[in-house]
């Protein structure tokens, strides 16, 4: 898998070309919010380079995976929302709505969410 693919909504936001609301960035990860949010946190985790989803993600680089969790539970927590509770999501293949091929972990929070999800 390359580690850029020039015509990758996300790729563009990790190279700055595409303007987004940057809340975290590390050197193998960057967070931002969502511009359709689904709750009143709603954040975006990806890795720097390109993985097409999830289970790619794990199989190509497993820490990397790792990292997004821990990313997001540190999100959690300055959002104000580890104690109350929130949601983790990869969607992943077009029954699931996956409408971005760069492997995103979503951090849903700040209400109370069914399961499951409509
Ligand atoms: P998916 O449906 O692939 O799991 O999630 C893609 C997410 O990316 C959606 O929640 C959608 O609102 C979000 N999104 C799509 N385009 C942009 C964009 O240009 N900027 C940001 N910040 N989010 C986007
Ligand atoms: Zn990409």
């Amino acid at each position: 898998m390359t580690a850029t693919e020039s015509d990758c909504l996300f790729c563009g936001i990790v190279a700055g070309e595409v303007p987004a609301d940057v809340v975290r960035r590390d050197d193998h990860s960057i967070a931002f919010r969502d511009i359709n949010p689904q709750a009143p946190t709603h954040i975006l985790l990806v890795s720097i380079a390109h993985h097409p989803h999830a289970a790619a993600l794990a199989a190509e680089d497993p820490r990397q995976l790792a990292g997004l969790v821990t990313a997001a539970a540190e999100l959690a927590e300055s959002e104000g929302i580890a104690g109350s509770g929130y949601r983790l999501v990869f969607n992943t293949g077009d029954a699931a709505g996956q409408s971005v091929q760069h492997a995103h972990l979503h951090l849903l929070g700040g209400r109370t969410m069914a399961w499951p999800p409509g």
